[in-house]
């Protein structure tokens, strides 16, 4: 579903954020990218969406390979592959049904269409009550919902999420992981950067480390820190 192939990205100014990054992500797959402010997650989620182009190597999405997409494919890129970040970047003129029917209005769906979708994906992150409240008049928390509901809403079969939790309390990140675990449990593909320990060592899912920029371990059903080796294995 998504393939990195020895990618580097070197920024301006010389700071190397990846470096020779190699993943293979499977359909269906719940991955943590971990690792210390500056260990390059956020680049990771920015070159996957194609946000920057890499400097060397290749990235493939959705059966795409995304570091040769022309600009105005992006776009179509963004169709199928959702994304959710720490602040939530809803739009505060419009209500919570408004903020997640414009994902749908951007891509040209009748109303007739919007509508019912919008309502149901609304039940599924249990805002239905709040549909017409505007984002200044929600919880942190549910902000956050209703930014999974509108990258959710046209059923991407990707979703990319950089600390999603950053903002949140303890109990208010548990709610939004039990939410991206029922989205996972559709097919979805969930990419997630944070540095949320307990809530990698509670999910108990695929954990990539990264350091400077390296992939320093990659773990099925991980945790947030490495496992500490015994002196047999030493
Ligand atoms: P993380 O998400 O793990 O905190 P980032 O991917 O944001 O890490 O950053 C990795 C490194 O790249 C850091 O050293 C950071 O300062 C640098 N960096 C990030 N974005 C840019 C940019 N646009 N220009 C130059 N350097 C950047």
């Amino acid at each position: 579903m998504i393939r990195l192939e020895n990618v580097t990205k070197v920024y301006e100014g010389g700071t190397v954020a990846a470096n020779d990054v190699s993943l293979d992500i499977q359909k269906g797959e719940f991955v943590f990218l971990v690792g210390a402010s500056g260990s390059g997650k956020s680049t990771l989620i920015r070159l996957m969406l194609r946000d920057e182009p890499v400097t060397r190597g290749k990235i493939w999405v959705a059966g795409k390979d995304i570091t040769t997409l022309p600009k105005w494919k992006i776009p179509y890129l963004r169709r199928s592959v959702g994304t959710v970040f720490q602040d939530y970047k809803l739009l505060p003129n419009k209500t919570v049904h408004e903020n997640v029917a414009f994902a749908l209005e951007v891509l040209g769906r009748p109303q007739s269409v919007i509508g019912p979708q919008v309502e149901q994906v609304l039940d599924l992150v249990g805002l239905e009550d709040k549909a017409g409240r505007y984002p200044r008049q929600l919880s942190g928390g549910e902000q956050q919902r209703v930014s999974v509901a509108r990258s959710f809403v046209n059923r991407p079969p990707i979703m990319l999420c950089d600390e999603p939790t950053g903002n949140l309390d303890p109990r208010t990140s548990v709610g939004i992981m039990k939410l991206l675990d029922r989205i996972n449990r559709t097919g979805t593909t969930i990419v997630m950067a944070t540095h949320d320990h307990a809530i990698v060592d509670a999910m108990k899912r695929r954990v990539v480390g990264l350091e400077g920029g390296r992939v320093t371990r990659d773990e099925e059903s991980g945790r947030y820190e490495r496992a500490i080796v015994s002196e047999e294995e030493e």
